[in-house]
């Protein structure tokens, strides 16, 4: 098993078997081992510093169904809202004086009835703070979109491609939607040359071991330049709210072997982590992640953003504790790195 972990560090690719073999193992020598490497590489990578991405949830209006998020159009527990151009700037301008360089955008998916609104806002920030990254999470929209807000300023969008097994994707949204779609979106914002993120969510219903390996292929060949990786976590008002959650060890275990596979990844150490276990975040980390991005929406709006039951968005996962994420840093020897951020392969 040494060995194997030893080869995916060396040569950044596996058999099925082997990561199979890495998936399933539950000796903790071995698992120390692989979190040890990931780290090693990690710090060969970006130090011990921490980037952080200034989350700001710009609405919780989607005309998705996805089956298992809690703001999907179906759910009629969720009170809608859309943060409005003053209140985006705002958060912007709080996040700038605390040291924030990045903002990232994430909403619900609207029709594109609201592209010019986004590109407007997109401009406004980049004329307000030129030396910050706008990192955009909006869901699938034409490539003419993804174009429009690229030139507006936009330099990163992050689009999870959920699963790539196309059956599996079948069985997690409505039929209206594809994997092959989602694909494709994905090649659109490459080619419109954003800094592209993807991912999944570990141990969604029926996943399985075999389509994680699939996902650790996909991610090999895409070369994403971050990758989004967070614990499926249930929200009760969703037709897959009696699922169990996903858990930290495994998506530890994914960030390590991914660290291995695509060294220079962006790899954040996400909220459904922390939301899970207190010490998530710093497993997180521990195990190759480099990223952490505390939530800057107004405190009144985050509870409406519940994607799943729960969601950390205050202490050390929110704006106003980063001085409480920078102690918790310095415990495991790391620190806030207060740049930009931008991935090493650009
Ligand atoms: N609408 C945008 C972004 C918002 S959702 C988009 O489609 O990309 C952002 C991510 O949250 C999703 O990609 C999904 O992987 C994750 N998510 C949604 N529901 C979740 C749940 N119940 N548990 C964990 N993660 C979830």
């Amino acid at each position: 098993m040494i060995s194997i972990i030893d080869k995916l560090k060396d040569k950044r690719k596996l058999t099925a078997e082997e990561y199979k073999a890495l998936l399933t193992t539950s000796d903790p020598q071995i698992v120390a081992y692989l979190t040890s490497q990931a780290r090693e590489v990690a710090q060969g990578q970006f130090g011990k510093g921490i980037y952080l991405r200034g989350l700001i949830e710009l609405s919780n209006v989607c005309r998705n169904d996805c089956f298992y998020c809690g703001i999907r159009r179906s759910n009629c527990h969720v009170s809608r809202y859309t943060l409005t151009r003053e209140q985006v700037l705002a958060c912007c301008e709080h996040g700038y004086q605390i040291g924030f360089r990045t903002f990232v955008l994430q909403g619900g998916e609207w029709g594109e009835e609201r592209t010019t609104w986004i590109a407007d806002l997109v401009h406004d920030i980049k004329q307000g703070w030129p030396d910050c990254a706008i990192t955009l999470s909006l869901g699938e929209h034409p490539l003419d979109t993804y174009t429009l807000w690229r030139k507006a300023g936009a330099d990163r969008y992050l689009l999870r491609h959920e699963t790539h097994n196309a059956s599996l994707y079948k069985l997690l949204h409505p039929h209206e939607m594809s994997h092959s779609h989602r694909l494709q979106c994905l090649n659109w914002l490459k080619e419109s040359g954003y800094q592209v993120g993807t991912g999944i969510m570990v141990g969604a219903p029926f996943q399985t071991i075999g389509s994680i390996v699939e996902d650790i292929s996909f991610l090999i060949d895409f070369q994403p330049h971050m990758i989004g990786l967070g614990p499926f976590i249930p929200q009760h008002d969703t037709p897959l709210g009696r699922f169990p959650a996903g858990t930290v060890d495994m998506t530890a275990r994914l960030y390590a072997i991914l660290r291995l596979a695509i060294p220079q990844a962006l790899i954040p150490s996400t909220t459904a982590m922390a939301t899970l276990t207190p010490d998530g975040r710093l497993r997180g980390i521990l195990a190759g992640a480099n990223v952490v991005m505390p939530n800057l929406s107004p405190t009144d709006t985050r509870k409406m953003y519940a994607l799943y039951d729960n969601k950390a968005a205050l202490g050390a996962e929110s704006v106003q504790g980063v001085q409480t994420l920078a102690e918790e840093l310095s415990t495991i020897g790391y620190h806030i790195d207060w740049g930009r951020g931008d991935s090493p392969a650009m």
